[in-house]
């Protein structure tokens, strides 16, 4: 039936098998409906003037709902445009993200071309999407006042009435389309991959500084406490009377740091310091004054080790700086214990001599001559006691064979020492590279949060034409009802006319969003895509299509979904990416569209004649004036009506039996298959030929 064609060929916006619910498809049930209403009535009421008045009814409700298909697909077009926008922008964002972990370049990189895949068919979907708008909208008045006259054709064939009709849209121009482009994420693209290399590169010195800071760090521990045997925890227990407090043990690294070393060393040279005799020593001079030797290095150490201090960066990074002691004569020269004018010299004959100690049997041999440091030795100021010897050469052996040897405390004290250093080194390197990365991820994260911040900025909102409403306009010429039940014969209906006005009504619908999102996934069919990469992006692409209806929400969802589906293996400094992007895109703070459907609906038309202001609406009033006094319309009022409804002839290029190409997304370019998948605006193919008998057949029933 006549009816049902139309009504199901309005259902199907892509050409897949299988239907989408769409309002479209309950509006041409309730038409069909009210059809056939109309029809039954007329066979049993005597009078069917009134009926003219359902007709129009009918012919407007019916161009409306073009209008309704028009809205409809432009927000499959605003869908489809954001959520590719926010599928390419995150997929890009999961590169970066691949990037900061250690040997995962090569996939950033794939991760990127999937990404840059995304926003080529995003834009090629926005080209076409531009054309088919645009072409849409200029044949708009002759597809509505087609379908009008489809629905006035099939009332006229059910009632047996002559009726003849059109409809006009309001205003009859749709605003230019011209759909935004997405060039702050094509931005935010290019820097992202445009810092892969860098990050790579700084991803893995920060993972090598890592690995050194973590190798430093047990080799002081060892040196410290972690050995089995000898270390400074159990020399100085061994060597001192260290307090078990002060000597404490480490069973791991994990708990261990390098105040540890610095507190216990200060407490050894200390305990060493006051257990050691020194002038107070008993036995020969040499002996005494090699005690004397032991104090003033224990004091000396002590009084090293206590310089030294473990800093602690604004980042919490831990960076020792450890003091290293003298260990043989020849470093002894470069310190206190060198310059130190704290020795006893006699005077004998002239000559001065140099003594550990004042109790040594030279210095009483001679008389005092104050003080003097060891250094005056190797500067010929003073001799060396036969007795005592004491010289430089006697405070170096103090060190020197407990650091050269495995079972000195001084041996573990210089090799926590040496892996401080390799340690501070190793923390330092890793924080230059760990800032760098910083500054990266929060460039990054800005360029991703002000790509989105103009996504949101940027959606289509469609002004089509009859944007206002449709008015339909039927007329009847004066009718003899021959051959009809019921009916006299000999009655006749005068000619009459009847103008109706349908307006689309915001209708919020709970699966509106639904409905968008099945159609626009429609677009990139699951089983084109295989089991690759793009099949893993593609499936977040339902998250970004939430997007769409919840904002911020689906976009975190969408992200998330594309981590856990491409197989990287995460560290902290990706997880750091990870939730800063996060932020970055959540901060930005997208609403959700406004996604009520819209139904037609039966207006006044002077509601729909005071906004529009053009020709037609002009010449609607005039004939409201006309049919309210003569009930009839002039021809002429009716020739200037259709006259700008005109066959667009540039839209024969965009259609094919499905209907008028709206847009398309090119699976070749994808790599997905062959060809495009498109959005289709249902037209019939013969519309110009169907424009010029509404044309005819209308003017020729208004000579009557
Ligand atoms: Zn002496």
């Amino acid at each position: 039936m006549e009816i049902d064609r139309i009504g199901h060929t309005r259902m199907r916006f892509v050409d897949d098998e299988g239907g989408f619910t769409t309002p479209a498809i309950a509006l041409a049930i309730l038409l069909a409906c009210s059809l056939i209403f109309i029809s039954a009535r007329g066979a049993i009421i005597g009078s069917r003037s009134g009926q003219i008045q359902y007709v129009a009814d009918a012919g407007a409700l019916a161009a409306d709902n073009i209008v309704a298909e028009f809205v409809t697909i432009g927000q499959i077009v605003d869908a489809v445009l954001l959520s590719m926008s926010l599928l390419g922008l995150s997929v890009y964002a999961v590169s970066a993200v691949a990037a900061f972990i250690p040997g995962a370049q090569n996939a950033a990189a794939k991760i990127a071309q999937a990404g840059s895949k995304i926003l080529q068919a995003r834009d090629k979907f926005a080209e076409t999407a531009t054309k088919g708008l645009n072409t849409a909208q200029k044949a708009l008045p002759a597809i509505c006042a087609v379908r009008a006259f489809e629905v006035i054709n099939a009332n006229a064939s059910a009632s047996g009435i002559p009726y003849a009709g059109a409809a006009i849209t309001s205003p009859i121009m749709g605003a230019e389309v011209s759909l935004a482009d997405d060039s702050e994420v094509e931005e935010a693209a290019e820097e992202i991959e445009s810092k892969h290399g860098d990050i790579q590169e700084k991803s893995v010195q920060a993972q090598d500084a890592q690995n050194r800071e973590n190798d430093a760090k047990h080799r002081a521990w060892m040196a410290d406490c972690g050995n089995a045997g000898m270390s400074m925890f159990e020399r100085a227990g061994h060597l001192s009377d260290i307090s078990a407090a002060n000597n404490p043990h480490y069973s791991s690294a994990d708990a261990w740091n390098f105040s540890i070393p610095l507190e216990r060393a200060e407490a050894y040279y200390a305990a060493r310091y006051y257990a050691e005799a020194g002038s107070g020593a008993s036995g020969s001079p040499d002996t005494i004054a090699e005690s004397v030797a032991r104090k003033q290095f224990y004091a000396y150490a002590r009084d090293e080790v206590s310089q030294g201090y473990v800093e602690t960066t604004d980042t919490g990074a831990q960076i020792p700086h450890l003091v290293q002691l003298a260990r043989n004569t020849e470093q002894i020269r470069s310190t206190s214990l060198y310059t130190d004018a704290i020795y006893p010299i006699s005077s004998s004959n002239g000559t001065r001599t140099i003594h550990a100690y004042a109790g040594c049997p030279g210095y009483s041999s001679g008389s005092p001559s104050g003080y003097g440091s060891v250094s005056e030795v190797d500067s010929g100021l003073v001799h060396i006691c036969e007795h005592c010897r004491f010289s430089a050469t006697t405070l170096g052996r103090v060190p020197s064979a407990s650091t050269s040897i495995d079972n000195g405390f001084e041996y573990y004290y210089l090799a926590v020492v040496e892996a401080s250093k390799d340690y501070a080194q190793a923390v330092e390197d890793g924080e230059d590279a760990k800032r760098h990365l910083k500054e990266s991820r929060e460039s990054i994260g800005n360029s991703l949060h002000e790509a989105l911040k103009a996504l949101a900025a940027k959606r289509y909102d469609p002004q089509p034409p009859g944007r206002y409403g449709c008015i339909c306009v039927v007329i009847a010429p004066n009718t003899q009802l021959k051959d009809t039940p019921f009916i006299d014969g000999s009655a006749s209906i005068p000619a009459r006319v009847a103008i109706s006005g349908a307006t689309l009504a915001a209708d919020p619908a709970d699966d509106e969003g639904n409905i968008i999102s099945d159609i626009a996934q429609g677009l990139v069919p699951s089983e084109n895509l295989g089991s690759g990469l793009l099949k893993l992006v593609f499936g977040a692409w339902g998250s970004m299509l939430k997007a769409y209806t919840d904002g911020t929400e689906g976009i975190k969802q969408g992200l998330d979904k594309l981590l856990g589906a491409i197989p990287i293996v995460g560290n902290t400094l990706s997880e750091q990416a990870t939730q800063n992007f996060k932020n970055a895109l959540s901060d930005a703070g997208l609403e959700p569209a406004d996604l009520k459907s819209y139904k037609p609906v039966i207006v006044n038309t002077s509601r729909i004649i005071e906004r529009d202001g053009g020709k037609a609406a002009q010449i609607i009033g005039h004939m409201k004036q006309a049919a309210a006094m003569y009930s009839a319309v002039s021809i002429g009022d009716i020739g200037a009506l259709i006259e700008d409804i005109e066959a667009v002839p540039e839209i024969q290029e965009l259609l094919d039996e499905h209907g008028l190409t709206i847009a398309e997304i090119p699976l070749s370019d994808l790599g997905v298959g062959n060809g495009s998948k498109k959005l289709y605006l249902p037209v019939p193919m013969d519309i110009s030929s169907r424009l010029e008998e509404l044309h005819s057949l209308l003017l020729s029933t208004a000579a009557e």
